[in-house]
């Protein structure tokens, strides 16, 4: 096994701005129907937010599937129209994505804005699910790792260890979102080292438990490969996670 016995897989998938309340609870009995009965992975479906407490009622207490939220904003609550706080997904999410590149790129999101979100996560008990990556241009040039540095150093240095040890952190390729081009193994692992090394500066001591995935184009036929590289400990799933047998499929490959 190429991963610490620690670290159980975890495979996300991120349904972005998909799926009216129908057609997700279609979706989630579609994957209750096909995932095993006690898959190696934990699996954690993060729908849009109308979609949360219909996917939550039909997973009922199945512990195959976990949920979480794909944004939320940094206050508890206040004059923000448009916004979500923790405080209203605690009810249904254990996990909450921030830092996502659709944030970053999209939405403007700076790393000052995604580590208050990685607060109020951990500040509400929840998990956060932290994306990071770099871009097609920054990756020719070369600056992968000094990108990977600079947004993880700025999600975790000063946290306590504790709160290190509740987060996930999800290398997500910019150039490799919903573009059918994934990184390769080797590059995957490559980032998760960089990663995990970024995690043992900010609390010594809890690397080895921590869960590096890996995002960017994951498919059925890829999942195995990626999935079981060194260092790296499940995916986060955009495209693939929209179709119940393809994501019950990464989901195996998880623990292959
Ligand atoms: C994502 O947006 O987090 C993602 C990984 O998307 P996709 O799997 O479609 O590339």
């Amino acid at each position: 096994m190429a991963n610490s016995e620690a670290r159980r897989p975890l495979v996300a998938g991120n349904w972005k701005m998909h799926e009216v309340v129908a057609d997700a609870e279609a979706l989630t009995r579609g994957l209750l129907a096909g995932l095993p009965a006690t898959p190696a992975a934990e699996v954690v479906l993060l729908p849009p937010f109308t979609a949360l407490e219909t996917v939550h009622r039909v997973i009922g207490s199945d512990p195959r599937l976990r949920l979480g939220a794909q944004n939320c904003h940094w206050e508890t609550a206040g004059a923000f129209t448009g916004e979500i706080s923790t405080a209203m997904l605690a009810p249904w999410c254990q996990y909450i994505l921030v830092g996502h590149s659709e944030r970053r790129q999209l939405f403007g999101e700076t790393d000052e804005i995604v580590r208050r979100k990685l607060e109020a996560v951990l500040a509400a008990g929840m998990h956060p699910i932290l994306a990071l990556g770099e871009t097609g241009d920054e990756r020719k040039r070369g600056q992968t790792q000094t990108v990977l540095r600079r947004q993880a150093r700025a999600g975790l240095i000063g946290l306590s260890a504790d709160q290190v040890a509740r987060c996930t952190l999800a290398y997500e390729p910019i150039w490799a979102i919903g573009t059918g081009a994934a990184a390769t193994p080797a590059d995957a692992s490559e980032a998760a080292a960089v990663l995990r090394s970024v995690v043992d500066e900010a609390a010594a001591g809890v690397a080895t438990t921590v869960r590096i995935l890996y995002g960017g184009s994951v498919t059925a036929a890829s999942a195995v490969s990626l999935l079981t590289a060194d260092g790296v400990d499940g995916a986060l799933v955009g495209g693939a996670s929209l179709k119940a047998a393809e994501f019950c499929a990464i989901v195996a490959g998880a623990g292959a």
